[in-house]
């Protein structure tokens, strides 16, 4: 039997996403032909709109509405304290702790030799040129725990003792998380973690 087209586009797009096989992939398919006609509408607009309507923050790289994004323009952040993330997520996972009163740096990635991912297909430089403008006190390493994580922040060290010698570089009590990614964990361990930064 052949599945009607619009039936196979759809469990198609749905493979391609991250975790999705091809049972689930039929699965969700079959589930929204049940879902009423508004609510596919509603759907369709949200992913229409995902990319269309936002933009990356000139200053931080994080994904916003606004071009700067809420947190850079927000004058009671400190902005002379910048944490270093991998993923957007995981600067929704440090707000949700309320404790870090900074602003933040996205990089969009780690370095990953194995993938070919190095220093110049990250957003290290923007974060270069952040810190040689000055008025940066402290920057806070929290890329994830692992080896490419890791890789980052050596690098990054490197980097950034070139650009400016008296900046503190800190990194995240990594001892203290478990995950390898700092979007899985809880609130407690980010705030311990954040608490229990060390000296790089
Ligand atoms: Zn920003």
């Amino acid at each position: 039997m052949k599945i009607a087209r619009p039936i196979a586009a759809l469990i198609e797009s749905f493979q391609k996403l991250p975790g999705i096989g091809p049972k689930s992939a039929q699965r969700l398919t079959y589930y929204l032909l049940h879902v009423p006609q508004i609510q596919l509408d509603d759907f369709a607009e949200s992913i229409e709109r995902l990319k269309k309507d936002t933009v990356l923050c000139s200053i931080c790289k994080n994904v916003s509405e606004a071009d700067p994004c809420p947190i850079c323009s927000d004058p009671a952040r400190d902005q002379t304290q910048i944490m270093v993330v991998e993923q957007p997520l995981d600067i929704l996972a440090f707000e949700k702790t309320g404790k870090f009163k900074g602003v933040y740096h996205v990089l969009h990635g780690a370095i990953n030799p194995l993938e070919n991912i190095g220093p110049d297909e990250i957003y290290i430089d923007p974060l270069i040129d952040r810190i040689k403008k000055g008025k940066i006190k402290e920057v806070i390493i929290a890329t994830n725990p692992t080896m490419e994580g890791e890789a980052t922040a050596m690098y990054l060290k490197k980097q950034l003792t070139i650009s400016s010698s008296q900046l503190a570089i800190t990194r995240l009590g990594m001892g203290i998380l478990t995950g390898a990614d700092l979007e899985y964990a809880d609130e407690v361990t980010l705030t311990q973690s954040l608490e229990g930064r060390r000296k790089l």
